[in-house]
């Protein structure tokens, strides 16, 4: 099946749908106005509720009462950039149907602009999707696991030049992960006060870091992966560590090497799309909305 067609069945925006709803730089601006003020809403200047209608030839809506004017990309990521708002859309389009991200030289071909724009662009809508994710407490019951990217697990505390990341996962629910300085007790437990509530299971494996959790509150259960033990009653690590699964291989495949410096939007970015796994039109509004 095409991905068009995947995409048809499930009644998603499909490549041809997303095209015919955003042909022209117009249609994507009455999108962002839509988005973020409505094309009927109360005018700031006369205070009237009213419709706003496109100024000809201007990125600009004027107020049906007292003709004041919105400009609805004024202050974002499109605003200051030469690209045209349809190449944008498109772009966060491909951020939202692919599963596996999408590097500079694909969106480079597929936007037909230079590669240095294509990665500057990819690295805003990363910041978007940071930021579109919104901050919930994660609850219930929440595995968290810490992954290694640029090399194996070390043996050691003491490693090179590997980004140390942690993952925190609700089981069937949202995932939350960040780059951390260091796999010790600060390192590991930290993120957890602050995103997982109180009284909450987590399952862990048997780094000695996560043994404070009892005492901080949560109910904590590990699993003793250097004796081959993968599951403890209710307590495993195999959703986070798919979800690992998942951002390695695609890191690789896609990006081939991803500096620590900017590991962290690319964790965003997976955690945005799987925090929203099948969901591409909220997603796609989502992003417009948050730039
Ligand atoms: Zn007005």
């Amino acid at each position: 099946m095409s991905k068009d067609a995947q995409l048809q069945k499930l009644g998603k925006l499909t490549v041809s749908e997303f095209f015919a709803r955003f042909s022209d730089d117009d249609a994507c601006l009455a999108h962002i106005m839509e988005v973020r003020y409505g094309l009927r809403h109360e005018c700031k200047t006369c205070g009237k509720y009213g419709t706003f209608h496109k100024l000809t030839g201007r990125p600009a809506y004027s107020c049906s009462h007292c003709r004041a004017q919105v400009h609805p990309a004024a202050g974002t990521v499109f605003q200051d950039s030469h690209t045209p708002l349809r190449v944008w859309f498109y772009a966060i389009y491909l951020f939202v149907v692919t599963r596996h991200g999408v590097s500079g030289k694909e969106l480079q071909r597929a936007l037909g602009v230079t590669y240095k724009t294509a990665w500057r662009m990819g690295q805003q809508i990363r910041l978007l999707m940071a930021k579109a994710d919104g901050f919930q407490v994660l609850k219930g019951h929440v595995e968290a696991d810490e992954a290694y990217m640029g090399g194996p697990r070390p043996r050691k505390q003491k490693m090179s030049n590997k980004t140390i990341i942690l993952g925190i996962k609700e089981r069937g629910g949202r995932t939350h992960a960040e780059v951390i300085d260091r796999a010790n007790t600060d390192g590991l437990r930290r993120p957890v006060l602050r995103t997982v509530e109180r009284g909450s299971t987590v399952s862990t494996d048997e780094s000695r870091a996560y043994t404070l959790l009892t005492r901080d509150g949560y109910i904590h259960g590990a699993v003793r992966h250097m004796n081959r033990e993968y599951v403890r009653g209710v307590h495993h690590t195999n959703s986070i560590e798919s979800f690992w699964r998942l951002f390695k291989n695609s890191i690789r495949s896609t990006h081939i090497h991803v500096s620590g410096k900017y590991m962290d939007r690319y964790l965003k970015e997976f955690t945005f799309r799987s925090n929203h796994r099948g969901m591409v039109n909220a997603m796609f509004d989502l992003l417009i909305a948050s730039v």
